[in-house]
């Protein structure tokens, strides 16, 4: 029998502590903490996300700045915009919804962030700071992982863990997490050969591939703890992960569902880091 790793429940415990220590934060410091975010271009999909994000700073009391920039803006409206809330003492959190238009380079634009107010945590010094165990911000996602595996109880320690998928922003940074906590690591990617056998010795398994339903039950051990990143759509246009949930769930310790897995985490993790970046100051 397999337990659902409820990253609904987890997210709302998590964003209850978060409130109070921004009200603390608020009554110490006598001054708000603010997140900025900037959106460029009509993507409806990011549209969505940064609804989430206001709403969930509201959720728990962080004052929250939207700038929105036309699809039509160039390279230096974006870069002035971005250097504009780096100098704003208002401001602890800045992020920039990807994608950006084509053409803006957004990595230009994102190395504009200094470290302390990059609260999605991609900067190269944070990344850095991550591989080198230091305290930086953490990239939300994998972080939100970390902390649904913490609050089940699940054991990290001396497992074999696979990694699916090595991007900047979820693979790597979620292998050096889990490295950093005594696993023992594997990064797979789409040149990895015998992907089937690499998953089969996962203790703990997390998929970032995102193709649906791509993780099936012949890759997944008995009582492995199974984590789906992944947020695609299916066939008929519904939400799924890229674990095969109803053939491998009964394989499975622990495993997440999607929705209501890991995708409620992230935006939570993204409140903890304005956080602690105002308290780090
Ligand atoms: P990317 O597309 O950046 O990375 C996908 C990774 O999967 C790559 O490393 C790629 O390998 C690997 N991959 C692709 N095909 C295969 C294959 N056949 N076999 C093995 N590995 C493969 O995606 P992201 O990391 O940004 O996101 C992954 C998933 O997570 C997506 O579904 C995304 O929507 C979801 N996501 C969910 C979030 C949440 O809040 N829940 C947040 C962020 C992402 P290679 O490097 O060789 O190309």
């Amino acid at each position: 029998m397999y337990t659902l790793l409820d990253g609904k429940a987890v997210s709302a415990k998590l964003r209850g502590k978060i409130k109070e220590n921004v009200e603390k934060y608020k009554n110490n410091n006598g001054k708000d903490i603010g997140l900025a975010v900037v959106m460029v271009g009509e993507n409806p999909a990011s549209a969505i996300y940064v609804r989430n994000k206001i709403k969930a700073c509201e959720e728990v009391g962080i004052k929250s700045f939207s700038y929105y920039l036309s699809e039509k803006a160039s390279q230096n409206d974006v870069e002035r915009l971005v250097l504009s809330l780096v100098e704003d003492n208002a401001i602890n959190g800045i992020l920039v919804q990807l994608p950006l238009p084509e053409h803006i380079n957004a990595e230009k634009v994102l190395g504009l962030i200094p470290a302390k107010k990059d609260v999605d945590g991609f900067s190269a010094e944070n990344t850095g700071k991550l591989c080198l165990g230091e305290e930086c911000l953490v990239a939300c996602t994998p972080h939100g992982v970390m902390k649904i595996l913490e609050e089940y109880g699940v054991e990290v320690k001396g497992k074999r863990a696979v990694v699916v998928g090595r991007s900047n922003i979820v693979g790597k940074p979620m292998a050096m997490l889990l490295l950093n906590a005594d696993a023992t690591v594997t990064v797979c990617h789409s040149k990895t050969k015998n992907l089937q056998e690499e998953c089969q010795n996962a203790d703990i398994l997390v998929a970032a591939i995102g193709k649906p339903k791509f993780i099936t039950c012949e890759m997944v051990k008995d009582g492995a703890v199974v984590v789906d990143v992944g947020m695609n759509r299916d066939e008929n246009g519904k939400l799924c992960g890229d674990v095969d949930f109803d053939k491998v769930k009964d394989k499975c310790s622990y495993i997440t569902p999607v929705p209501g897995g890991v995708g409620p985490m992230t935006i939570t993790m993204l409140m903890f880091n304005t956080l602690q970046a105002a308290q780090r100051g």
